[in-house]
């Protein structure tokens, strides 16, 4: 049987030693600050930012949401952002993204303060990445490595292959591996004999958003696969024809209307890897537990304890 990679296992040890950390900088005189701006009422957008929220409370991490109605315009959005930029008790600002579609998205992400920028979104962090300086890496990307380091998985002279080039994790996730001494091959919707160059992988990141699409054939036997995917199925045949008529999964779906699968096939990486990341499970809360650790190191920055 491979290897599960945990990603609550891990959220919980970052989570553990964050709180040291937290409990020095609030001695220090303050807790650090996180302000999440969520605009518009978007369901998923909403239930991310309740998750992020609850997570800074039970840390102790003061976060507070602001919430522009869906009609907010560019700049009103750039106001609420330059006042979050000026406030000494906020160490970050993340801005959850869809926003509503008359704002221009791009000229908010660069308003934030680069310093403030938890997310690792502003093109000054990502140069900062690009350039291996220090500085906040994108959230989802930072988990992937703390995972493979925290499982031992070596990294450093591997064949890593990622499957989607977005901003927010392919690419990033990429540029952590690269640095970390993989030989990386970045794939995305126009690369022929996709499923010959995944086998060549020994270590395979799915960011791709297509459910169970990485099949076994992608798969070399002994691979470490690392599932980003995160997509909502809500075909009954769908869920029969990729979970393999699990009753469980029909049972979840008849239940809720849906389930969640990854970018990969469930079972054929059961079959195939040396290990991987569940989805849900894996991947997923680490996301959150590298937003806390950059709002962390954020705050430690400015309070120049580091
Ligand atoms: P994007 O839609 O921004 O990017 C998807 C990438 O996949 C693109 O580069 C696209 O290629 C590529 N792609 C699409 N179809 C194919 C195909 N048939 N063959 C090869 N490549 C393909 O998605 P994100 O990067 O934002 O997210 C990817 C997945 O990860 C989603 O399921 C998302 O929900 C999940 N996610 C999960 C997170 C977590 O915390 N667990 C956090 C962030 C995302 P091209 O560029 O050519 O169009």
């Amino acid at each position: 049987m491979p290897q599960i990679l945990d990603g609550n296992r891990v959220r919980d040890a970052i989570k553990t030693e964050l709180a040291p950390r937290i409990a020095a900088l609030t001695a220090l005189g303050r807790p650090p600050g996180l302000a999440v701006v969520l605009a518009g009422h978007n369901p998923a957008s909403e239930i991310y930012v309740r998750n992020k929220v609850k997570t800074s409370q039970e840390l102790g991490i003061h976060s507070e949401t602001l919430t522009p109605p869906v009609s907010v315009t560019t700049a009103e959005l750039l106001h609420t952002v330059e006042c979050l930029n000026a406030r000494d008790d906020i160490d970050g600002i993340l801005v959850q993204l869809p926003l509503p579609p008359q704002v221009d998205a791009k000229r908010i992400l660069l308003a934030v303060s680069p310093t403030k920028d938890v997310d690792g979104f502003h093109p000054c962090n990502v140069g900062n990445l690009v350039a291996g300086l220090p500085g906040p890496r994108a959230c989802t990307p930072a988990g992937i490595i703390e995972l493979l380091h925290r499982y031992g998985i070596p990294i450093a002279g591997k064949r890593a292959v990622v499957v989607g080039r977005s901003d927010i994790v392919g690419k990033p996730v990429a540029m952590l591996l690269l640095h970390q001494h993989a030989t990386v091959t970045i794939c995305h919707s126009r690369t022929p004999s996709l499923a010959a160059v995944c086998r060549e992988a020994e270590i395979l990141v799915a960011a791709i958003g297509r459910a169970a699409m990485i099949t076994g054939e992608f798969l070399t036997p002994g691979v470490t696969v690392i599932d980003v995917g995160t997509n909502r199925v809500d075909n009954r045949a769908e869920v029969a024809r990729i979970f393999r008529g699990s009753p469980e999964k029909l049972a979840a779906f008849d239940k809720r209307g849906s389930v969640l699968a990854g970018d990969v096939d469930p079972l054929d990486v059961v079959e195939k890897a040396a290990a991987y990341t569940p989805v849900p499970g894996g991947v997923g809360p680490l996301t959150i537990a590298m937003l806390m650790a950059n709002t962390v190191a954020s705050a430690e920055r400015r309070a120049g304890i580091c």
